[in-house]
C-alpha cells in the first residue's frame, strides 16, 4: 500500500515526487511510455526561472528525478494501464502489477500531434518544434512556418512575428477553424504570410541536421513547391493522456481532466496536475507550479484522513 502514487514523470510529476518525497509519503512516481515527459523533446530551455545561461530540456526533467530520489521517492518505468477509482485504496495496474494507493496524483501530461513525417521526427529539436513559446527566440531574424489553423496557430505565429523576419501560416484547408479574434488579429499581423489548402509533404534538412524549407503539395490539385523556412512549428492540436481515467474521472469534451478547484478532481485523494488539465499555458514552469499544488493537496488530503 503506497501512500501517494504519481503517474508521469514531466515536470509536474517530478516536482509533485520532490514535495512528496520532502513531506515523508515515500511516492512512487509511474514514470510512462514517454518518460520526462514534453521537455525531453526540446534543447535549450530559456525561459525556466533559475539558469541564468540556460539548461537542455532532459538535463533540467533528469535534474528534478534525481532531487525527488534524493528525498525517497522511487521511479518504476511503465505505463498505467488500467485504473480503478471507484473506492479507497485506488487500484492501478502496470501491465500484470497492481499497485495501491492512499492519494494518486495525475500527471500523465499531453502528447503534441505531429504530422507522422519520418523527416519531420528527425529534425525536431533542430529546427521542427511544437512550442513557439519555447523555441521561438532561436529563429530571431529568420523566416519560420507554423502549421495548422486553430487558436494555437494564429497564437504561435503571432507571437513569433516578435522574432521572425516573416512567418507563414501554412494549413490545410481555405478555412480556419480559429475563433475570430485570433484569426483577425493574425491578419493584422504584416509579418504573417498565408498559405492556405497546402499539406507539408516532406521536411527538408535532414542531411544538413536542421531544417533549410518545406516541401508543401496542393490540397486541391496536388501541385508540389519548396516552400524555404528555417523552423518549423506544429500547432496542430495536443492529446492529454487520459484514456485510461475514461469514465471515472470528469474528462471535458477534448479529453483534458476538469478541475473542481485547485488541484481537484471530481474524486476525492485524486489530484491533476500539468498539462493533462492545462490547455492554456503548457509551460514547463506552469506544469511544476501544479505538481507542487497537487502535493501540498495529497499531503493534506492524507494528513485529514489519518
Ligand atoms: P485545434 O483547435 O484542434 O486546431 C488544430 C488545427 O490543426 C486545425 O486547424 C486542424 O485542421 C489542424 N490539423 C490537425 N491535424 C492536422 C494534420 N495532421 N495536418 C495538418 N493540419 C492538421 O487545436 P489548437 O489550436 O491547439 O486549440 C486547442 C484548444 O485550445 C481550442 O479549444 C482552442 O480554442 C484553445 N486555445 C485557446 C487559445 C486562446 O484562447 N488564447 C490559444 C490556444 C488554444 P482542420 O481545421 O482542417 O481540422
Amino acid at each position: 500500500m503506497r501512500n501517494v502514487v504519481i503517474i508521469g514523470s514531466g515536470c509536474a510529476g517530478n516536482t509533485a515526487a520532490i514535495y512528496t518525497a520532502r513531506a515523508n509519503l515515500e511516492p512512487l512516481v509511474i514514470e510512462g511510455l514517454e518518460a520526462g515527459g514534453q521537455l525531453t523533446l526540446t534543447t535549450d530551455v530559456e525561459n525556466f526561472p533559475g539558469f541564468p545561461e540556460g539548461i537542455m530540456g532532459p538535463e533540467l526533467v533528469e535534474n528534478m528525478k534525481k532531487q525527488a530520489q534524493r528525498f525517497g521517492a522511487e521511479f518504476k518505468p511503465g505505463d498505467v494501464t488500467k485504473v480503478d477509482l471507484s473506492s479507497r485504496p485506488f487500484k492501478l495496474w502496470i501491465g500484470e502489477n497492481e499497485v495501491e494507493t492512499k492519494a494518486l496524483i495525475v500527471a500523465s501530461g499531453a502528447s503534441a500531434r505531429w504530422l507522422g513525417l519520418e523527416t519531420e521526427q528527425k529534425l525536431i529539436g533542430h529546427g521542427v518544434s511544437s512550442c513557439a513559446t519555447c523555441d521561438g527566440f532561436f529563429f530571431s531574424g529568420m523566416p519560420v512556418t507554423v502549421i495548422g489553423g486553430g487558436d494555437s496557430a494564429m497564437e504561435e505565429a503571432t507571437f513569433l512575428t516578435k522574432f521572425a523576419t516573416e512567418v507563414s501560416i501554412v494549413h490545410r484547408r481555405d478555412d480556419f477553424r480559429a475563433s475570430k479574434i485570433m484569426l483577425d488579429r493574425a491578419r493584422k499581423n504584416e509579418k504573417i504570410k498565408w498559405v492556405t489548402g497546402a499539406v507539408v509533404e516532406e521536411v527538408l534538412g535532414v542531411e544538413e541536421g536542421e531544417v533549410t524549407g518545406l516541401r508543401l503539395k496542393s490540397a486541391n490539385n496536388g501541385e508540389a513547391w519548396d516552400h524555404e523556412t528555417k523552423a518549423l512549428f506544429l500547432a496542430i492540436g495536443h492529446i492529454p493522456n487520459t484514456k485510461i481515467f475514461k469514465g471515472q474521472l470528469d474528462l471535458d469534451k477534448e479529453g483534458y481532466v476538469v478541475s473542481h478547484g485547485g488541484a481537484r478532481t471530481n474524486i476525492e485523494g485524486v489530484f491533476h496536475a500539468g498539462d493533462v488539465q492545462d490547455k492554456v499555458y503548457r509551460q514547463a514552469i506552469t506544469a511544476s507550479g501544479c505538481g507542487c499544488m497537487a502535493a501540498i493537496e495529497a499531503e493534506r488530503f492524507l494528513s485529514d484522513e489519518d
